[in-house]
């Protein structure tokens, strides 16, 4: 038999890819690269949901908001445990019902417990980190007997998960059955925090790795997460990064900022091969900042103009 094909026969065997890393399931592959909601040449005539929901695999979940009411569209991630429904991030704010979200997710709860003979499992919201596309939604989610709602600054997060060391370190929450790991991984933001899920072998890098235009804060910290993003990527098996939004087309060009119709989009997840990449591009920087042009996303040092700018309109409440 040829050496190849033998290799390929034992990959599948052990569950693991060519290249080391963890071989996904067919439906968590098209999770990676099916074609979602893209939204629309006329927004005024769009009829979309305000959430498209995919079911990944029976316990997993990604919702994406629709482009024609947030032009971020974002992705939020949905992991169901035996006892705990972890939510990465709430969404861009948009005009329309205030509970839109949280009546989706309830709706995802019922529809299992239907299904299943189990308790409905708390939900506990936390986030990729503190921008208002990942954070939009919060207000739904606070004071509900039911919902742990995890402030997205980074006090609140060190508390929450006892990250203790921050940046350095990492946690585990145990959803029942179904284990996470948090990494700090500062860079895009100072509060960012990406999340592994053992059972998809998925990272959860929020704006830190996704395809399109990564936008850097801080230098040396992004630098430092993603070489310990690729550490940990070469010692756990990690199927896919999945990140929270899409921004270039399948072709690798970028679509411009606001667009609100991105035909030919990429798909969502990212290779173990692009993080190992980038890591070594960022290497050959020296924390000086500089921007990076891979296949699958660029990444951009914010300006000091852009990041005074930044600073006021947080500070404005904008
Ligand atoms: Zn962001
Ligand atoms: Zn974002």
């Amino acid at each position: 038999m040829p050496l190849l094909l033998r290799t390929l026969m034992l990959c599948l065997l052990l569950g693991i890819g060519p290249d080391g890393a963890a071989a996904p399931s067919p439906l968590l592959a098209q999770a990676a690269s099916r074609q979602w909601m893209h939204g629309a040449e006329n927004c005024s005539i769009d009829r979309n949901p305000a959430f498209e929901v995919f079911q990944a695999d029976a316990d997993t979940y990604i919702l994406r908001q629709n482009k024609c009411l947030h032009f971020e569209a974002p992705f939020i991630y949905v992991l169901f445990g035996a006892h705990t429904v972890f939510v990465q991030d709430t969404g861009g704010k948009v005009d329309g019902p205030a509970t839109a979200l949280l009546d989706t997710l309830r709706g995802l709860i019922e529809q299992r417990a239907r299904n299943s003979a189990s308790a409905s499992p708390a939900m506990l919201v936390a986030h990729s980190h503190s921008h208002r596309d990942h954070t939009g939604g919060d207000a739904q989610f606070r004071n509900r007997p039911d919902v742990t709602l995890v402030e997205p600054q980074r006090e609140a997060i060190i508390r929450q998960f006892k990250l203790s060391n921050w940046p350095q370190g990492s946690a585990t929450l145990d959803l029942g059955g179904r284990m996470l790991q948090l990494l700090p991984t500062p860079g895009h933001q100072d509060e960012s925090l990406t999340v592994f899920d053992e059972r998809t072998g998925w990272l959860l890098t929020g704006d830190t790795v996704y395809p399109g235009l990564v936008l850097v804060q801080h230098w040396p910290s992004y630098v430092s997460s993603v070489q310990g993003l690729a550490a940990f990527a070469r010692q756990h098996r990690v199927s896919f990064l999945m990140g929270t939004h899409i921004e270039m087309s399948r072709g690798g060009k970028l679509y411009p900022v606001g667009t609100t119709y991105q035909p030919e989009e990429a798909g969502l997840g990212l290779q173990v091969a692009d993080l190992f990449e980038l890591d070594r591009r960022l290497q050959q920087t020296r924390n000086n900042a500089a921007e990076i042009v891979l296949d699958r996303l660029v990444v951009q040092p914010i300006g000091p103009v852009r990041k005074a700018l930044g600073a006021v309109l947080k500070a404005l409440g904008v």
